[in-house]
């Protein structure tokens, strides 16, 4: 449930200097009471959420990981699997994912149960990671000869919800830059898909083929998985491209795409480089409150989904 005091009226700091950036400040320190101001409970079903993008940089894992750390703050638990060989997820969560690490490709190929391979975030008891390790790498050509090598992750997370007793209110799943199998594992155990788009030219080439897919994956694989969310990543409100892809974006998928846009920030890219996410790191920036939003978003989205399929 969410509450946001609507007569928030005192003025905002720095409202008596009118420079661009006095007004800036001024901007983001009333979008930081607002927040404060927003009440969230977490008593639903655990939403499964592959975050995908086969074009490569931008803003998968940024978006993953600073989500999850965005809705553990307002108090949700949260999972995210890192099925990526990469590892950036467990990096920016700050989880260890040397080769000896237990991780996702024991899950995948040894069907080792998930519970055994997720770590704790030293950011936050709530922020939890199944870490990728280098062998992730190899799983994609392993898992072609394995059997049920589409619903290997699926089962894993059914197992672990089954046997739980402090189930996640959201797990993300991060994907690697492709259309593999590991990508597939992962549209096949989620309930909802998250698009990434980077506000840059070329932004949705290639987006009709990761749809396409996506209906394969319907047909075949998983009827229940939705595409719910387009989050417009890495904005400069500086360029006319930036508006001109997001304006072309939210033309095609109205519904989809969040309010929130994410800005280009340099505190977004530098805290994966100390361990953490941009919420831990720099939780003023204006990245950081820009992912609390789109994390609020997010809940009161379903909120209003729910609401509206009750009263249908
Ligand atoms: P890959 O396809 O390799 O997995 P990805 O889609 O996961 O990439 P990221 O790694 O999240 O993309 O981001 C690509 C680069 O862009 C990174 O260096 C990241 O720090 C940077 N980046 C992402 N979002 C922002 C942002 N809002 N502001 C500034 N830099 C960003
Ligand atoms: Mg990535």
């Amino acid at each position: 449930m969410v509450h946001a005091s609507e007569n928030d009226t005192s003025p905002a700091p720095f409202s008596a200097d009118d420079s661009p950036i006095a007004r800036e400040l001024a901007s983001l320190s009333a979008r930081r009471r607002a927040l404060e101001a927003v009440t969230v409970t977490f008593d639903g079903p655990t939403r499964v959420i592959t975050v995908s993008n086969q074009k490569g940089g931008v803003g998968k894992t940024t978006t993953t990981v600073n989500l999850a750390a965005a809705l553990a703050s307002i108090g949700a638990r949260v999972l995210v699997i890192d099925l990526d060989p990469q590892g950036n997820a467990s990096t920016a969560l700050g989880v260890p994912h040397t080769a000896e690490t237990p991780s996702v490709y024991d899950v995948l190929i040894d069907e080792f149960p998930l519970a055994e391979v997720i770590q704790t975030s030293p950011e936050s008891e709530l922020l939890l990671c199944a870490p990728s390790t280098i062998h992730l790498a190899g799983a994609e050509i392993e898992l072609v000869s394995q059997v049920a090598r589409e619903h290997r992750l699926r089962t894993a997370l059914e197992g672990y919800l089954e046997a739980t007793d402090l189930a996640p209110d959201f797990i993300f799943i991060d994907c690697p830059p492709s259309l593999g199998l590991l990508t597939i594992n992962a549209f096949t155990a989620a309930d909802e898909l998250l698009i990434p788009i980077q506000c840059e030219y070329y932004a949705l080439e290639g987006l009709s083929q990761l749809l396409g897919n996506v209906q394969m994956i319907q047909k075949h694989l998983n009827r229940g998985l939705r595409l719910s969310t387009i989050m417009l990543t890495m904005y400069d409100a500086r360029t006319r491209l930036a508006q001109q892809v997001a304006d072309e974006v939210r033309e095609h998928f109205p519904r989809e795409v969040l309010e929130t846009v994410i800005p280009r920030s340099v505190r977004v890219s530098e805290a994966p480089s100390f361990g953490q996410t941009v919420i831990a790191y720099d939780p003023s920036s204006a990245g950081a409150i820009a992912y609390r939003e789109a994390a609020v978003e997010i809940v009161q989205r379903t909120e209003r989904s729910t609401e509206s399929e009750g009263t249908a």
